[in-house]
């Protein structure tokens, strides 16, 4: 007897698949998170000529373990959007750079059934990373981030990923930290500043979208 659950999701993640090809994304698919640091590194970047790799903040891409390994290749420059010590300064000025890299890393709030890609930004790195820049983007999300809809992919955004992704920023006072709602605030720490609907890859193939047949990241 076919196990309801798993074929709902292939079914899912198939209808997304053909709907960004449509859209001149390049899309993968990986059954588990566990398979996709071979998948970037064997299948992505091995037919690329890679000098230098950064990455927009995504629980999704970080999971995958990729990042170490990229760090320990005497061949790629990681410029790091983030690390422990460094000033704030430094740290903007790298992502300022990483507008300017070979490979970009990240995930993406959510993506629709038609296709498309829709985040929501606080400092606009990763969502300018995705746009142009880079030569090529890799997008890493969990079956989880499927939506039906721009419409629901920003609900999903904003009644959902944004009060949890300020929930894990330990520190900061948006309302939503104490609501888990958004309150649609004016706080110096507010998160959410700056949309985009990425509806198609250009050019064709930029956009590379990994889909993974379980929950991961927000
Ligand atoms: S607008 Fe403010 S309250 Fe709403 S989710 Fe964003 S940070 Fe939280």
């Amino acid at each position: 007897m076919p196990n309801p659950m798993e074929t709902y999701w292939q079914k899912k993640i198939e209808k997304c698949r053909e709907a960004l090809v449509q859209n001149h994304f390049d899309v993968y698919t990986a059954d588990r998170q566990d398979d996709v640091k071979r998948l970037i590194r064997d299948d992505i970047l091995s037919k690329l000529n890679v000098r230098s790799v950064s990455w927009g903040d995504s629980l999704s891409m970080l999971a995958t373990g990729i990042l170490q390994d990229i760090e320990n290749r005497p061949d790629i420059r990681l410029i790091k959007t983030f690390e422990d010590g460094v000033p704030r300064a430094e740290i903007i000025e790298r992502r300022r750079q990483a507008l300017l890299v070979d490979v970009f890393l990240t995930g993406s709030n959510a993506i629709t059934e038609s296709g498309q890609l829709v985040n929501l930004d606080m400092v606009g790195n990763r969502i300018a990373g995705i746009m142009f820049g880079p030569k090529t983007v890799i997008i890493v999300v969990g079956r989880n981030k499927i939506v039906a809809g721009v419409k629901e992919a920003m609900e999903r955004i904003k009644h959902y990923a944004a009060p949890l992704n300020a929930i894990r920023h330990p520190g900061w006072k948006t309302p939503c930290v104490k609501t888990s709602c958004c309150m649609d605030c004016k706080s110096p720490d507010r998160i959410c500043n700056t949309w985009s609907i990425t509806e198609k890859s250009y050019p064709k193939g930029r956009i590379k979208v990994i889909i993974v047949n379980e929950d991961m990241g927000l």
